[in-house]
């Protein structure tokens, strides 16, 4: 008989100081380490209530709409002559993506802590979205850091956000993109931290936000491996999701982590090439360093300076990937792939046209790489794609790039 080494469970990392092996941490100013120990302790606390688990998950029902489906993609099934082919809807969640998950968990947090002010960052809009419909729903304060650059691109989105009650600032520092909106917000936290609570909108940043991230979209994982049972009586051969900071990947796979016969797929976008600035593949262009409290694959020059990035879809489009991810790719347990622009913009396509359903550009990269894969297995495989948002938001821009002129 072999002895069987029980491995650590995975809830005991990160260890107390939010390594991930050689990656996370907390590299923050020394202002915020306080606020940073307050959160984790209020974060175990709640962790193990029951009182505020059930309120969690009453709200993930009747605000949210979870569970949300597992859907057998049928005619893409036929048509790719594969894998069978499913899809996780987390685009049909109030607000159109995963994102709700973390922003209603965060803000029942901060109530709970009680904090009545919440700030966030956003890029394209979607996480100020998130974050501003729970504020008006649990009656929090609410102030949205984005770049000036993304306020002109996503102009309705703000006004979305101005509809909940949320006050949006604009940011005119350096590239006015996502990166500067999240320094703007922490300056805003260690400023105002004792009434404040900073919600940030993936699994990134300083320790204890992977963790709790992660731990607030693991309900997409762990609804995945029940339904999947119902429907196929076995797991599947492959979990696939896009990567931006990761947090739709790292909530969908971790329930999954311990079932060695399933492969897991993360996607990067690969933008227009492989050159420096024409694409958000951590993995293929960076390195080891430190952004915005957390140590993980940075793109960045020789100097340490963070290189620009370009993704089709803005919630891919950012230099760092979360430090969970980069242990276990070092671990071999999830492996990385990329789609490139126009690999999205097909997959877009497709989605819609086999099955009415528009997905998400960020979630389109994702689709890309499930159905190059679906089409190379045997029909006895299942393959899972985590459909992270809807691609309402995304319309104007597919057409653009299809070089389409909307009606
Ligand atoms: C924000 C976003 C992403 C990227 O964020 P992750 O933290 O990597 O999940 C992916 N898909 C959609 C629809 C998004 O809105």
């Amino acid at each position: 008989m072999t002895v069987q080494t029980n491995p650590a469970p995975r809830e005991l990392l990160p260890d107390e100081r939010g390594h991930f092996g050689p990656y996370g941490g907390m590299y923050v100013p020394e202002t915020l380490m306080t606020a940073l120990y307050e959160l984790n302790e209020a974060y175990l606390e709640a962790r193990r209530d029951t009182g505020f688990q059930a309120e969690l998950r009453r709200l993930l029902k009747e605000y949210a709409g979870r569970p949300t489906e597992l859907y057998l993609a049928e005619r893409l099934t036929e048509e790719l002559g594969g894998a069978k082919l499913y899809l996780k809807r987390e685009d049909l969640l109030h607000t159109g993506a995963h994102k709700i998950n973390n922003a209603l968990a965060q803000a029942l947090l901060a109530k709970r802590m009680g904090k009545k002010r919440i700030i966030a960052e956003t890029g394209a809009g979607q996480h100020g979205i998130a974050t501003a419909s729970v504020c008006a729903k649990l009656g929090l304060e609410c102030v949205i850091y984005m770049g000036a650059v993304d306020m002109e691109r996503q102009s309705l989105n703000v006004y979305r956000m101005r509809l909940c009650g949320a006050e949006v600032r604009g940011v005119e520092a350096g590239q006015k993109t996502l990166k500067e909106a999240i320094n703007e917000a922490m300056r805003d936290w260690v400023t105002n931290v004792r009434e404040t609570h900073y919600i940030l909108g993936s699994a990134l940043g300083a320790h204890p936000y992977p963790m709790m991230v992660r731990d607030f979209h693991r309900v997409i994982g762990r609804e995945t491996k029940t339904q999947i049972l119902e429907k196929e009586g076995r797991l599947p051969d492959e979990l696939i999701a896009c990567v931006g900071g990761g947090s739709n990947a790292i909530g969908f796979f971790f329930d999954f982590l311990d079932d060695p016969g399933v492969k897991l797929i993360g996607v990067e976008a690969g933008g227009r090439g492989a050159s420096p600035g024409d694409h958000a593949a951590r993995f293929r262009g960076g390195r080891l360093g430190v952004l915005q409290g957390c140590k993980t694959f940075i793109l960045q020059n020789t100097d340490g300076q963070i290189e620009l990035t370009h993704s089709v879809s803005a919630g891919l489009d950012y230099a760092a990937i979360g430090p969970e991810h980069a242990y276990y790719r070092d671990k071999r347990r999830i492996d990385y792939d990329q789609a490139t622009d126009a690999e999205a913009l097909d997959a877009f396509t497709r989605l819609a046209r086999g099955e009415g359903i528009i997905p998400a550009l960020e979630s389109s990269h994702g689709a890309a790489c499930a159905l190059r894969r679906a089409a190379g297995l045997g029909k006895d495989k299942i393959v899972i794609l985590n459909l992270s948002g809807r691609g309402d938001k995304d319309v104007r821009e597919a057409a653009k790039q299809l070089g389409e002129k909307l009606p």
